[in-house]
């Protein structure tokens, strides 16, 4: 075999691996760009939930503030742990208080909610009791 005829076997056998690979990429751009659009649809729905989430979160937030509401009196966060006493007076306003505010600083004194009725009568008797003592 001439130098020349080697020469040529050897490009045709190149020019045919070139032709190969062309097509390997060419079918490989296609995938990536099947995937690329699949993921654009994946980050679309992604950015669904996270604002489901951020709704859901905000809902919970405004549930839970308002269930925390603060004594008007000391400020304390009403809730579970402190006992809420909705004061209601006509000249002073109506007042969400604490239990500690309502007796300590007798608020009930001039309660006229007619629900603490029997919360006031017990104060009374309490009181008079410590009178007593
Ligand atoms: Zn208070």
């Amino acid at each position: 075999m001439s130098l020349r005829q080697s020469y040529l076997i050897e490009n045709t056998n190149l020019q045919q691996q070139n032709i190969e690979m062309h097509k390997k990429n060419k079918k490989l751009k296609k995938r990536v760009k099947t995937l690329i659009e699949v993921n654009r649809e994946y980050e679309k729905e992604l950015q669904q939930w996270k604002e489901k989430c951020l709704c859901l979160e905000k809902h919970i937030k405004e549930q839970h503030e308002q269930y925390e509401e603060p004594c008007d009196n000391c400020g304390v966060i009403l809730g579970e742990d402190v006992p809420i006493m909705c004061y209601s007076n006509e000249i002073g306003g109506d007042e969400t208080l604490c239990s500690e505010c309502y007796y300590d600083c007798e608020m009930w004194k001039t309660d006229e909610n007619p629900d603490n009725e029997d919360e006031i009568e017990e104060a009374k008797r309490n009181e008079d009791a410590k009178r007593n003592e």
